[in-house]
C-alpha cells in the first residue's frame, strides 16, 4: 500500500526518497509535469531506454495486418471478385 501513496506523491521507485519531478504541471491550463532524467538520492535512471515501445509497435502492427486480412477475406468471400464498394471513392 506504501508503494501505491508513494507513486502518487512522486517518490523515486528504487529508493522512494527523491522526487520524480522537480515540477508540477496543471492539468487545467494543459502543462505537463517536468520529470528529473535522474534520482538525485540514488541516481535511479527515469527515462526509458531506446526501444522500449518496439514491443508495442509490432503487436500494434500484427493486430491491424490480421484486421486487415479479416475484412478483406471476409468482402471477396461473400461477395466475389468485386471491387464496387471502391466507386464511392
Ligand atoms: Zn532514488
Amino acid at each position: 500500500m506504501s508503494q501505491i501513496i508513494k507513486m502518487f506523491l512522486g517518490k523515486c521507485p528504487h529508493c522512494e526518497k527523491g522526487q520524480v519531478f522537480y515540477k508540477n504541471g496543471n492539468p487545467f491550463l494543459f502543462q505537463m509535469p517536468k520529470m528529473n532524467k535522474n534520482c538525485q538520492e540514488c541516481g535511479h535512471r527515469f527515462e526509458r531506454e531506446p526501444g522500449y515501445f518496439f514491443g508495442a509497435m509490432y503487436g500494434s502492427y500484427l493486430c491491424d495486418f490480421s484486421s486487415i486480412c479479416y475484412r478483406l477475406s471476409t468482402h471477396f468471400l461473400y461477395n466475389g471478385w468485386n471491387f464496387s464498394i471502391l466507386d464511392d471513392y
